[in-house]
């Protein structure tokens, strides 16, 4: 079989299907999204989705300023629920840290990001439960907080839908083809060919092996990044905020049911290589 389409997204991850809602939204016709397993499988659906502003240019704190207020508005922009929920985030630093931090908020008060900067002995106020101890400043940003990666996918992917975009899942692309160092289609594990002069990759940790179907080599590093799940006892109290604690290397993000989500910020990728397809896979009580 062969047919055509104007655009072959795959990857129907949270990119994918964002990028299907607005290329449907300015009039493109025929997108097609293509997802091998189904929609939000890959890293979205196990994502911490925490939604935080400090970003170390102004274009990515322009981007993420736009996409808060996307989140804070879902239903009308895009339609569903985006779980957003602004509990705020606070973000500790060393004192080391604090001449870097203090360049970033320039950049965000530059953009429009609320934010202000807390001396620690001031942190009591806002969380009297973080040890303010060996921080030299905590970053405050009142409209942080965490959202719903999957329910986000789901709304884009049924914006898109009503828009006339195709979403296919359970169909994974196994070649590219290429004609003149231009693409010019895709087939699909069922060996059906899609004729498109546009074929994006929103393949997330899969986007190394999706290029390399196009001849291409990505230098993509996938790590792992175990996120563990603890319940807070009775006596703790209301749900903390998102904290960052960019000088311990840790931080929490409160889930419903009196749960709170915990991982590493050390950026070690390179030492935890992973293999995409473990994405999932239980972490041990010694990495742990
Ligand atoms: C544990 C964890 C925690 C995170 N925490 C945060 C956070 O707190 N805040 C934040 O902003 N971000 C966070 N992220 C990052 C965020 O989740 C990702 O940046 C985002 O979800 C990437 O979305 P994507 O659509 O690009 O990729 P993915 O969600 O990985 O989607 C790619 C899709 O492509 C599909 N695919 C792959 N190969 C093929 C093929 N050949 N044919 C068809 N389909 C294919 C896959 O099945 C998958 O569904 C976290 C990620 C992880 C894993």
């Amino acid at each position: 079989m062969r047919r055509t389409a104007d655009a072959v997204i795959i990857g129907g991850g949270v990119t994918g299907a964002s990028l299907a809602f607005h290329l449907a939204s300015r009039g493109v016709k025929g997108v097609v999204v293509l997802e091998r397993k189904f929609l939000a499988a890959g890293g979205t659906g196990r994502s911490v989705g925490v939604i935080r502003q400090l970003y170390p240019s102004p274009e990515t704190c322009r981007m993420v300023l736009s996409s808060l207020r996307v989140f804070q508005n879902f239903r009308e922009v895009v339609g569903g629920d985006s779980g957003y929920v602004g509990c705020g985030a606070l973000i500790g630093v060393s004192p080391a840290m604090l001449p870097s931090l203090e360049r970033s908020l320039e950049i965000q008060r530059e953009v429009g990001i609320r934010a202000e900067l807390l001396p620690p002995h001031e942190l009591a106020r806002l969380e009297p439960r973080i040890d303010p101890s060996g921080l030299g400043a905590v970053l405050h940003e009142p409209e942080s907080g965490y959202g719903d990666p999957t329910a986000v996918t789901l709304g884009y992917a049924a914006a898109a839908r009503d828009r006339g975009v195709a979403i296919e899942q359970g169909v994974a692309v196994t070649e590219i083809r290429v004609d003149g160092g231009r693409v010019t289609g895709v087939v699909t594990q069922t060996g059906e060919s899609i004729d498109s002069r546009v074929v994006v990759n929103a393949a997330g940790l899969w986007a190394g092996a999706v290029a390399a179907l196009a001849g291409i080599t990505l230098p993509i590093v996938v790590g792992r990044h175990p996120v563990f799940i603890v319940k807070r006892g009775a006596a703790f109290g209301p749900p903390h905020p998102v904290y960052l604690d960019l000088a311990g290397g840790t931080y929490v993000r409160p889930e419903t049911g009196d749960l709170t989500l915990t991982g590493s910020l050390v950026e070690d990728e390179t030492r935890h290589p992973m293999d995409p397809e473990l994405l999932g896979s239980e972490a041990g009580f010694e990495e742990a």
